[in-house]
């Protein structure tokens, strides 16, 4: 069973959500009231193998990626985050020191993001390694950007620069984005206290741009296009495009692991979106336009001529 597959089981075998429940599941967090306060949460996972190589990527990596991941997802709502806790399954012989230096490292992340981690819990089993975090966060005073509100017109922007987030480059020396990235909290704050440009939808690129804007138009029930020409591509992924002799685009729009935003705003947005905010370019790479029976994306290609995410081998599902 796909992933998607499974969790859209788990959310329909309990549809009727309680009122405290202010974000149900399908957005990049879930949010409940706890004493008439607005509680948002998220939890996610990172396994040895699947989401990074324990023989070859230094602990202290692991540990700053297994809450990162998390942090993006708090950026995806504009949240402030408030606390983390973290779950470690340890491979037999993995070792008391290594088990320090995780979970100093984690603590040593979670902090830089005023996150501080606050639980924990640790159990040995004979697989590999496997990090589970949980992070809290809070409105703080701005109202969390959902996946559900963009509206046709509205302008689709990505922070950052896109693709190829596996492959470590010299810019700068040993730089690798998929362990190195900085979740773009402040950044995603700032767009959204801004009432002349805050996002009308949000949604992180951890799957890339292919599978995770057609998250934005489902629960938005609207389609995109957007135009390759105007990818803000990486360096990596031009480096990628080299080695794989595929287009630099197609990198860009499917390697995933960006945890860059991707966010719509208003038509007007353009002539007042900044191009860049603390130094992170911020890129029109398309519109929001009327639902239709067709496919959610469509994708002008560097030719001119039109695609779709399906055709171009992303089958977007759930
Ligand atoms: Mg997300």
């Amino acid at each position: 069973m796909r992933e998607l597959e499974l969790l859209s089981h788990i959310y329909r075998s309990n549809p009727a959500l309680p009122a405290g429940v202010t974000i149900p599941p399908g957005d990049d967090m879930g949010a409940v009231l706890l004493g008439g306060a607005t509680v948002l949460v998220t939890v996610d996972q990172v396994a040895d193998g699947v989401h990074f190589d324990l023989a070859t990527t230094p602990i202290e990596k692991i540990a700053r990626k297994a809450i990162t991941r998390n942090l993006s997802d708090v950026a995806a709502m504009a949240a402030k985050p408030v606390g983390a806790v973290a779950a470690a399954c340890l491979p037999k012989g993995f070792g008391e020191d290594k088990a320090k230096t995780l979970f100093d490292a984690m603590h040593a992340t979670a902090e830089q993001f005023n996150c501080p981690l606050i639980g924990g819990d640790i159990s040995m089993w004979d697989q590999r390694l496997i990090l589970t975090v949980t992070i809290f966060a809070e409105p703080d005073g701005i109202d969390p950007v959902l996946r559900s509100g963009a509206q046709v017109g509205d302008v689709i922007y990505v922070t950052g620069k896109l693709g190829a987030s596996l492959i470590t480059t010299d810019d700068p020396p040993g730089y690798t984005h998929h362990l190195d990235f900085t979740p773009r909290i402040a950044l995603a704050r700032k767009l959204a206290v801004n009432s002349a440009i805050r996002p009308h939808a949000m949604i992180d690129l951890s799957d890339g741009l292919a599978l995770d804007l057609p998250r934005i138009c489902e629960q938005s029930n609207v389609c995109a296009e957007l135009d390759t020409n105007n990818l803000p591509i990486s360096h990596a992924a031009h480096l990628a495009a080299q080695r794989s002799g595929q287009p630099a685009w197609q990198h860009a729009m499917g390697d995933g692991e960006d945890y860059e935003l991707c966010f719509t705003a208003p038509p007007g947005s353009p002539s007042i979106m900044p191009a860049e905010i603390d130094g992170v370019p911020i890129t029109q790479i398309g519109t929001i336009v009327a639902q239709h029976p067709g496919p959610v994306v469509t994708v002008r290609l560097p030719d001119g001529t039109l695609a779709d995410t399906a055709s171009l081998g992303w089958e977007h599902k759930g």
